[in-house]
């Protein structure tokens, strides 16, 4: 179980906020806007050590090695696909080990990231869910995968974030949050834009009423079902959250100029593909500023569920379409990376609209 645990007992230094780190740097005599610039270190310029921290007094660089480390994800392997997309294993300090996927899109690249070991949700669809949860990932685990990706592939254009991965990110929240300040952060950071940042949700209504109150980002909502009864059979935290609920929270977020949220239906035939799902569809989110990504089911092996045919797909699509909705069909990428379950994917928008 211990097997290649860290053996130091020391704190990765991009678990903490810079509000934290500000508060230790004051409580050791030293002035808290220093946080700022060894932030910058640590994830503009993707230095693993203190000591290479120039602009800083070698005593605080001491201090600093003495108290914390800056932590690197392994990498275990490296997947291409034929599409271009890669696949990343990365390796914990604990030996757990995620995913992270960069895909290549038009003029950019976007990284999707994971949040947890495993995940609790249990949406049947799901390769991860079979495998259950393992843990959340730290603050800085989960900006490590941005950084350390960024390092590898240089000056190539990530601009991009999607919270797609292994995990459902609102179980996950003072973390999730946290990593998203820091990613999006002007001073100091990795600079993304808030609006470049997408968290996807299975849908936790308090945490994401919550967020919109916290932080700007994009929302993504995994609504797949357009009835109770059929999302909570695809979605156990429908029981919890129905959609009545769900999609209340949404109406209530708060949406930057110009923004959509995103609900991401995944297409399963005979379930919920029908004329009468998508009709059902475009009433629902009628009272929301609202755009739908169709993800035709990613076969997997074992899986009850089949794709729909390519009319049918399209047919629905079309519904949306003339009922004034932005559709795009997001057909998976790397499936012969086998990138994970089907949420790894670029977008592949089909005509229209
Ligand atoms: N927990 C979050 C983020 C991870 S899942 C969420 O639920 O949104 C990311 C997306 O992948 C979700 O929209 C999910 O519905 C979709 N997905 C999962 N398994 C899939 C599969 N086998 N085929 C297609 N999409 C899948």
């Amino acid at each position: 179980m211990k097997t290649g645990m860290s053996t130091s007992a020391q704190t990765d230094i991009k678990n903490l906020s810079k509000e934290q780190l500000g508060a230790w740097l004051e409580e050791n005599g030293i002035k808290s806007y220093r946080a700022g610039q060894i932030f910058k270190w640590v994830f503009s310029h993707q230095i693993d050590q203190f000591s290479s921290m120039t602009d800083l007094g070698q005593e605080l660089r001491e201090k600093l090695a003495a108290h914390f480390i800056i932590s690197r994800l392994q990498t275990e392997r490296i997947e291409t696909s034929i599409d271009g997309s890669q696949k990343y294993l990365f390796r914990l300090a604990d030996g757990n080990h995620v995913e992270t996927v960069l895909i290549p899109e038009k003029n950019h690249l976007t990284l999707c990231i994971s949040s947890q070991v495993g995940c609790a949700m249990g949406c049947r669809f799901c390769l991860t869910a079979r495998d259950g949860f393992v843990r959340d990932l730290t603050s800085g685990e989960i900006v490590s995968q941005v950084r350390d990706i960024k390092k590898n592939i240089g000056s190539q254009p990530l601009s991009n974030i999607v919270m797609m991965g292994m995990g459902e990110p609102l179980a996950n929240y003072s973390n999730v949050v946290q990593a998203i300040r820091i990613l999006t952060d002007r001073d100091f950071g990795l600079e993304f834009s808030t609006r470049k940042v997408t968290l996807s949700t299975a849908g936790l209504v308090p945490e994401l009423l919550q967020l919109g109150k916290d932080i700007s980002v994009n929302l993504a909502v995994s609504l797949n079902a357009t009835d109770d009864a059929t999302r909570s059979r695809l979605m156990p935290i429908n029981n919890k959250y129905p959609l009545k609920n769900l999609l209340e929270a949404c109406i209530k977020y708060p949406l930057a100029p110009r923004k959509r949220i995103t609900f991401e239906y995944i297409l399963l035939r005979e379930i919920n593909d029908s004329t009468e799902d998508a009709l059902r569809l475009t009433k629902l989110l009628r009272p929301i500023k609202a755009k739908v990504n169709l993800i035709p089911f990613n076969e997997h092996p074992g899986s009850m569920f089949q794709r729909p045919d390519e009319k049918s797909i399209l047919k629905f699509q079309d519904i949306l379409v003339q009922h004034h909705y932005t559709a795009m069909v997001r057909n998976s990428k790397g499936q012969d990376i086998s990138a994970a379950c089907g949420q790894l994917r670029a977008t592949h928008e089909i005509t229209r609209n």
